[in-house]
Protein backbone atom coordinates (compact mmCIF):
# COMPACT_ATOMS: atom_id res chain seq x y z
CA UNK A 1 0.00 0.00 0.00
CA UNK A 2 1.20 3.64 -0.64
CA UNK A 3 1.39 5.06 2.54
CA UNK A 4 2.76 8.26 1.76
CA UNK A 5 -0.59 9.45 0.62
CA UNK A 6 -2.30 7.35 3.23
CA UNK A 7 -4.78 10.01 4.84
CA UNK A 8 -5.04 9.86 8.81
CA UNK A 9 -8.39 9.91 10.53
CA UNK A 10 -9.42 9.24 14.62
CA UNK A 11 -12.45 7.60 14.39
CA UNK A 12 -14.98 9.59 14.70
CA UNK A 13 -13.85 11.96 11.52
CA UNK A 14 -15.01 9.36 9.12
CA UNK A 15 -18.84 10.29 9.80
CA UNK A 16 -17.37 14.35 10.06
CA UNK A 17 -16.30 14.08 6.71
CA UNK A 18 -19.46 12.77 5.22
CA UNK A 19 -21.41 15.10 6.41
CA UNK A 20 -19.02 17.98 5.96
CA UNK A 21 -20.59 21.16 4.49
CA UNK A 22 -17.56 23.51 4.98
CA UNK A 23 -18.55 24.68 8.50
CA UNK A 24 -15.86 24.17 11.20
CA UNK A 25 -13.54 26.22 13.75
CA UNK A 26 -11.46 28.96 11.69
CA UNK A 27 -10.88 29.00 7.99
CA UNK A 28 -7.51 27.65 7.51
CA UNK A 29 -9.51 24.57 9.31
CA UNK A 30 -11.99 24.48 6.95
CA UNK A 31 -9.70 24.90 3.92
CA UNK A 32 -7.45 21.71 4.79
CA UNK A 33 -10.88 19.80 5.28
CA UNK A 34 -12.44 20.85 2.27
CA UNK A 35 -9.34 19.76 0.51
CA UNK A 36 -9.20 16.37 2.01
CA UNK A 37 -13.12 15.81 1.29
CA UNK A 38 -11.76 17.01 -2.33
CA UNK A 39 -9.58 14.12 -2.41
CA UNK A 40 -11.42 11.38 -0.88
CA UNK A 41 -14.36 12.54 -3.22
CA UNK A 42 -12.23 12.34 -6.69
CA UNK A 43 -10.74 8.86 -5.49
CA UNK A 44 -12.82 6.80 -2.99
CA UNK A 45 -10.31 4.42 -3.12
CA UNK A 46 -7.80 6.81 -1.11
CA UNK A 47 -6.70 5.18 2.09
CA UNK A 48 -7.19 6.08 5.28
CA UNK A 49 -5.62 4.85 8.20
CA UNK A 50 -7.23 4.68 11.13
CA UNK A 51 -5.34 6.91 14.36
CA UNK A 52 -5.49 7.50 17.65
CA UNK A 53 -4.85 11.23 18.42
CA UNK A 54 -4.36 13.98 16.16
CA UNK A 55 -5.02 13.18 12.66
CA UNK A 56 -4.71 15.64 9.27
CA UNK A 57 -8.49 17.18 10.04
CA UNK A 58 -6.62 18.17 13.08
CA UNK A 59 -3.95 19.86 11.20
CA UNK A 60 -5.06 23.24 10.90
CA UNK A 61 -7.76 22.91 14.35
CA UNK A 62 -7.22 26.00 16.54
CA UNK A 63 -8.19 23.73 19.82
CA UNK A 64 -5.30 21.49 18.84
CA UNK A 65 -1.98 21.44 21.54
CA UNK A 66 1.43 20.50 21.86
CA UNK A 67 1.14 17.07 23.39
CA UNK A 68 -1.06 14.85 20.55
CA UNK A 69 -4.45 16.19 22.17
CA UNK A 70 -6.88 19.22 22.01
CA UNK A 71 -8.69 21.69 24.05
CA UNK A 72 -11.71 19.28 24.04
CA UNK A 73 -9.95 16.20 24.87
CA UNK A 74 -12.65 14.60 26.81
CA UNK A 75 -15.33 15.17 24.57
CA UNK A 76 -13.57 14.16 21.58
CA UNK A 77 -11.90 10.97 23.02
CA UNK A 78 -15.94 9.91 23.95
CA UNK A 79 -16.72 10.73 20.44
CA UNK A 80 -13.61 8.27 18.77
CA UNK A 81 -14.66 5.63 21.52
CA UNK A 82 -18.39 6.01 20.54
CA UNK A 83 -17.71 6.18 17.29
CA UNK A 84 -14.72 3.30 16.34
CA UNK A 85 -16.99 0.69 18.80
CA UNK A 86 -20.00 1.26 16.22
CA UNK A 87 -17.39 0.81 13.10
CA UNK A 88 -15.83 -1.51 14.68
CA UNK A 89 -12.18 -0.13 13.21
CA UNK A 90 -9.10 -1.17 15.03
CA UNK A 91 -6.65 1.50 15.25
CA UNK A 92 -3.72 1.47 12.35
CA UNK A 93 -6.61 -0.52 10.22
CA UNK A 94 -5.83 0.74 6.57
CA UNK A 95 -9.33 1.36 5.14
CA UNK A 96 -10.01 3.29 1.71
CA UNK A 97 -12.85 5.87 1.59
CA UNK A 98 -15.30 3.44 -0.16
CA UNK A 99 -14.76 0.71 2.55
CA UNK A 100 -15.55 3.24 5.13
CA UNK A 101 -19.05 4.75 3.54
CA UNK A 102 -19.84 1.27 2.88
CA UNK A 103 -18.99 0.60 6.64
CA UNK A 104 -20.69 3.61 7.83
CA UNK A 105 -23.57 2.47 5.68
CA UNK A 106 -23.61 -0.97 7.28
CA UNK A 107 -23.03 -0.40 10.75
CA UNK A 108 -24.33 3.14 11.53
CA UNK A 109 -28.07 4.09 12.62
CA UNK A 110 -29.73 7.31 13.01
CA UNK A 111 -30.23 6.29 16.78
CA UNK A 112 -26.65 5.50 17.16
CA UNK A 113 -25.37 8.46 15.23
CA UNK A 114 -27.37 10.69 17.76
CA UNK A 115 -26.32 8.56 20.97
CA UNK A 116 -22.54 8.79 19.38
CA UNK A 117 -22.51 12.43 18.19
CA UNK A 118 -24.37 13.42 21.68
CA UNK A 119 -22.25 17.20 22.80
CA UNK A 120 -20.83 17.52 19.19
CA UNK A 121 -21.75 21.57 18.84
CA UNK A 122 -21.93 20.84 14.82
CA UNK A 123 -24.87 18.37 15.23
CA UNK A 124 -27.55 20.58 15.32
CA UNK A 125 -27.07 21.87 11.52
CA UNK A 126 -28.11 18.66 10.59
CA UNK A 127 -25.67 18.07 7.96
CA UNK A 128 -24.72 14.58 9.43
CA UNK A 129 -27.82 13.19 9.77
CA UNK A 130 -28.85 14.25 6.26
CA UNK A 131 -25.33 12.76 4.91
CA UNK A 132 -26.30 9.48 6.66
CA UNK A 133 -29.77 9.34 5.00
CA UNK A 134 -28.25 10.38 1.91
CA UNK A 135 -26.60 6.43 2.27
CA UNK A 136 -29.91 4.78 3.08
CA UNK A 137 -28.87 4.79 6.91
CA UNK A 138 -31.93 4.52 8.84
S1 LIG B 1 -22.30 15.45 14.68
FE1 LIG B 1 -20.20 16.24 15.05
S2 LIG B 1 -18.93 14.47 15.66
FE2 LIG B 1 -20.85 13.70 14.75
S3 LIG B 1 -20.33 13.36 12.60
FE3 LIG B 1 -21.20 15.41 12.72
S4 LIG B 1 -19.47 16.82 13.01
FE4 LIG B 1 -18.74 14.73 13.43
Amino acid sequence: MNSSRTIHFRPHHFLCTLGFQGKGYSIPFVKNFQNIVEQLNADPDSLIQVTKGLDQICGSCPNKKENNSCDKQTKIERLDKAHQTILGLEENQIISWKEAKRLIKEKMSIEDFHAACEGCEWKVYGVCETALKKLNVV
